[in-house]
């Protein structure tokens, strides 16, 4: 498997660029050693053996991590994420780094200070992003698995473009540790696999509570394959109006209301709902992630690690010109909304008006789940876009995410699977379940499969 993946990258991956950085010796070493194991006793991994990719902002001991920013460029970390050190306990095997937007902002990938990501379908158009590489990956069959991070739908968008199953976990089901912090209270490590059992196996390696993440939960693991078993009859669906209304495109809400038949077919029912604040979640997204982005990107200060500005005259001048070399426009763009938003004269107006507003859409979702099982929706407004057509304009790249960011806000689980095709571009169905209900969540999707 270890030699069809990198023979595959081989082939295809000067078009699709997913990759930033392969482990190839190292991993064929690995291959080498766990080979005499397979059929034995011995062969004790759940993932024994299973080519991966790990998106760029997990870090890797000795492993190349650059975020996709130049001020990481030449960054080795000295120790693996939790979610690495599960990955090697299940006896996966990384084949390299994927491909992302810069520190995780953004929609398209085209904020990698690399190289765009291409999308296989397409390549004119995106992978999505952030965990673009991370889903091109996957869907150009480089790799059988691969993790990405969503802080407001960065899983869950670029599966759906790139047709791939991606699923963001309830907030505390898997840990952050080693996880470069974007918006530490939105940000989960999450799977992505061309089917929902697969998305189920690897997300059962990663979960679990750890000493070294103090906001990963300490609830039990369940067996999530177990529980794939096509059964829907008497579930209770919720289709959010706001989710199939203005902006989303014909074929997508065309897309949607045919996967509900099949459910229905299945014995499973549907009803429109209202998640009243969806409209405002964006405007808090940016405003929360933005702030918490500003506080947690203080890190990179030229001194600690990563790049340094040659000759400077002063330390403020060298955290100045380190920062301002080192960063691509979006990620200061970011930075100077969230220092804007912390400012003492303008906390309460906004970054303290925007956390009521989260509150109220984690309501929102808890009063459509007192009464129904899963909430489903489309996971885009519209298939993948051309590269470039949105580089001009952050706010309609922003926009982009309507449909998945206001699942952050609220820390539930939701995930893609694909529904169908847009002039021969893949899209997808969204699946949000209750907190800590991927159980449910997969059982749904998988009645795809
Ligand atoms: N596109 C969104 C942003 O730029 C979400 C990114 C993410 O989930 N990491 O903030």
């Amino acid at each position: 498997l270890v030699d069809a993946s990198y023979k595959r990258i081989a082939e295809v991956d000067d078009k699709v660029k997913a990759f930033l950085t392969l482990d190839e010796e190292h991993a064929r070493q690995v291959a080498k050693e766990i080979d005499g194991k397979l059929g034995t006793d011995e062969q004790k991994g759940q993932l024994f053996g299973m080519p991966i990719g790990v998106k760029d902002n997990l870090v890797t001991k000795g492993l190349r991590t650059t975020c996709a920013s130049q001020i990481l460029d030449n960054f080795d970390p000295i120790y693996d994420a939790t979610v690495v050190s599960k990955l090697k306990e299940a006896e996966a095997i990384t084949i390299g780094k994927l491909n992302m937007d810069e520190f995780a902002m953004g929609s398209s990938n085209e904020n990698s200070s690399y190289r765009a990501t291409r999308n296989p379908w397409n390549i004119e158009t995106v992978p999505g992003g952030s965990s673009g590489g991370s889903a091109a990956a996957v869907a150009a069959g480089e790799v059988l698995f691969s993790l990405g991070s969503d802080t407001g739908g960065s899983i869950r968008q670029p599966a759906s473009f790139c047709g791939v199953v991606g699923l963001k976990p309830t907030y505390g089901r898997v840990s952050r540790f080693g996880l470069v912090a974007f918006a530490s209270s939105l940000d989960q490590v999450g799977p992505i696999t061309r089917t929902v059992e697969d998305n189920a196996y690897l997300l059962q390696a990663i979960s679990g509570v750890d000493p070294m993440d103090s906001t990963s939960a300490n609830v039990s693991v369940p067996n999530f394959a177990e529980g794939l078993t096509g059964d829907v009859k008497g579930l209770k669906i919720a289709v959010p109006k706001e989710y199939l209304g203005e902006g989303v495109q014909e074929d997508v809400k065309q897309s949607v209301l045919a996967s509900l038949k099949v459910l229905e077919k299945l014995g499973a029912t549907w009803e429109e709902v209202s998640l009243p604040h969806s409209k405002y979640a964006l405007a808090a997204y940016y405003l929360l992630s933005s702030s918490e982005a500003s506080a947690n990107l203080a890190r990179f200060d030229g001194v600690r690690y990563g790049y340094r500005t040659e000759n400077p005259e002063n330390l403020i001048d060298l955290y100045k010109k380190s920062r301002s070399e080192g960063f691509g426009d979006e990620v200061k763009r970011r930075i100077m909304l969230g220092t804007f938003a912390l400012s003492s004269g303008y906390y309460d107006a906004y970054y303290k008006k925007a956390q009521k507003v989260r509150t109220l859409i984690k309501q929102d979702f808890e009063n459509v789940f007192e009464k129904y099982d899963v909430i489903i929706g489309p996971t885009t407004p519209t298939p993948a876009f051309k590269i470039g057509e949105k580089t001009k304009d952050p706010l309609t790249m922003y926009a982009n995410d309507i449909l998945t960011i206001p699942v952050n806000l609220a820390g539930v689980p939701g995930i893609s699977v694909p529904c169908g095709f847009s002039e021969g571009l893949p899209l997808g169905l969204q699946i949000i379940g209750k907190h800590f209900g991927e159980s449910t969540v997969y059982r749904v999707a998988h009645a795809f499969e």
